[in-house]
């Protein structure tokens, strides 16, 4: 039986009205579980309705009572976070462990929103004339959207809603429609947390309802994290109709191995960097950059042996790795596998051939690449899927120029013991996230997440010190109480 899903408006479930639906699926066994509704111009327009009616009063509430809500929020997570994680396993397929590890990370960026009162004092200036006074708040910006893909559906909603909500915006998500029920949970959570009606709303839908998100001017900004021709398409139509954008895209992260490097060491974190969450994390390690032959040799034969070994199996069971979200990026990703070895890579371990892959549900085994070359489709493109490529380079500066010669540059690991060679990698590589020995650089909710390059559109990143920028805008505000009248000035006001 497959379960009908629904819009969340005005603190209401609403069931799809515009006749189209989507389905979801569980990738462990291929089924079809659910059905999403896509939602038309009209419910888009009702959810921005909602979102408008009720932001001027959770606008005024002070920032300490929308804090508590944050604080209850975060209570609520917490205890429904073994639901949420097993939520993410059946329409995203990740095993429970990582699933319950996304919701930690999002619960992290609740409890920075929770800071508010603190993260939105302003600045003030005593006597910038005779008399006068100056200072600087943060205004909310109105209602406010976010757009969100398939691979963290708790995790990236959460880099968004809770720091828009706590600076007094109103919110209208739409979730990928390929993991649509843990969106519509959270929103339940806030509601048991005491936010009124109408701030937060879940339309569900694909492309067409974002376009409706797009072309409706209440909406004053875009969220977006997604694949890079989207986030730039968002990006350029999101701003020429004047609303404020950011929009995280793709990647290709690569690691450098350097020839001092522990290789054990290195290999292990690798592999959980690589086939983690299957590939499917835009921190996903997907390229290793030997620095020399020797540390090649030495890091293919490590890592085939532990790709071998790989637990492979529903995520509910918790393995290494479950399977992908979908037939449609499984083929995606077998694709790039035939085009890596009809480029002339080779082929060190064939995820295709797993026992995995011919079974049901929507597996695919860990594949290594070795000799892969600059300008292979294989090192090009996101694959967004458990194939690593290795690349052989001869020294530090050519590795740094690889590197840096990919459109993406959103994170970068550096393996080394070497405190002089980390410090140069991570102060010259063209990335907007550097890990030193740590292969998943992920910022925490009280810095800033984002990539340089084509994986970022927008000059803001994700929550931290960020988040709060993006959210509201300065006002400035200079005040004089004179005692009487001091007759007309028509000179540029300056202090003599
Ligand atoms: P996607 O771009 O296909 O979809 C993202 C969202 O956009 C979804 O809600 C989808 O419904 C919507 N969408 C899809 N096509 C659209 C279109 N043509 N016009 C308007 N909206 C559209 O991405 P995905 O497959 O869900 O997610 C995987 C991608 O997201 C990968 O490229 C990954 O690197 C990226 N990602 C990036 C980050 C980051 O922080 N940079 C984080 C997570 C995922």
């Amino acid at each position: 039986m497959t379960r009908q899903l629904h819009h969340y408006i005005a603190g209401q479930a609403r069931p799809g009205a515009g006749g189209r639906n989507g389905e979801v699926f569980d990738p462990a066994t291929g089924q079809v579980t659910a059905q999403v509704p896509l939602a038309s111009t009209a419910e888009v327009r009702a959810a921005v309705d909602a979102a408008q009616a009720a932001f001027p009063a959770w606008a005024a509430t002070p920032p300490l009572q929308r804090a508590r809500v944050m604080f209850r929020l975060r209570a609520l997570i917490e205890r429904d976070a073994d639901q949420l994680a097993k939520m993410i396993t059946s329409e995203h397929g990740k095993t429970l462990s990582d699933a319950r590890g996304e919701v930690t990370r999002g619960m992290e960026v609740v409890e920075f929103a929770a800071g508010i009162p603190h993260l939105l004092k302003g600045e003030y200036s005593a006597s910038v004339g005779r008399d006068v006074d100056s200072w600087s708040e943060r205004m909310p910006l109105g209602v406010v959207a976010g757009i969100t893909p398939f691979n963290f559906p708790v995790m990236v909603p959460l880099w968004m809603a809770p720091v828009a909500l706590a600076c007094g915006n109103s919110f209208v998500l739409k979730p990928s429609e390929k993991v649509p029920s843990a969106a519509l949970h959270l929103a339940g959570l806030l509601a048991e947390a005491g936010l009124p009606e109408g701030v937060f709303n879940v339309v569900n839908g694909d492309r067409g309802t974002v376009e409706s998100l797009l072309d409706e001017p209440r909406v004053q900004a875009l969220s977006f994290v997604g694949s890079t021709p989207v986030a730039a398409a968002l990006y350029a139509n999101g701003s020429e109709r004047g609303k404020r954008v950011q929009a995280l895209g793709g990647a290709k992260n690569h690691a450098v191995i350097l020839p001092d490097a522990d290789i054990d060491q290195a290999a292990d974190a690798l592999l959980g960097a690589a086939y983690g969450s299957a590939g499917e994390r835009c921190m996903a390690i997907s390229v290793a950059v030997c620095v020399g032959d020797q540390v090649a040799d030495a890091m293919v034969e490590a890592l085939a042996e532990r790709v071998r070994n790989l637990r492979i199996g529903p995520g509910i069971e918790d393995p290494d790795m479950g399977p992908l979200v979908d037939a449609a990026h499984r083929a995606r990703v077998r694709a790039a596998i035939d085009a890596g070895v009809a480029d002339g890579a080779t082929l060190v371990v064939d995820g295709r051939r797993h026992p995995c892959a011919s079974g049901p549900g929507f597996f695919l085994g860990g594949s290594l690449f070795d000799h892969v070359q600059p300008g292979m489709r294989l090192w090009r493109e996101e694959i967004f899927g458990p194939v690593l490529c290795v690349v052989r380079v001869p020294d530090f500066e050519a590795a740094l120029a690889l590197v840096d010669s990919h459109e993406y540059g959103n994170g970068t690991a550096v393996f080394t013991r070497s405190g002089g060679a980390a410090r140069e990698y991570a102060r010259r590589v063209q990335a907007g996230m550097v890990g030193i020995n740590v292969p998943i650089p992920v910022p925490m909710a009280f810095h800033c997440f984002g990539g340089w390059k084509r994986s970022l559109f927008g000059p803001l990143h994700m929550h931290g010190p960020d988040g709060v920028r993006f959210f509201t805008r300065m006002r400035t505000i200079t005040a004089r109480w004179p005692e009487g009248a001091a007759g007309a000035e028509f000179v540029m006001p300056t202090m003599r």
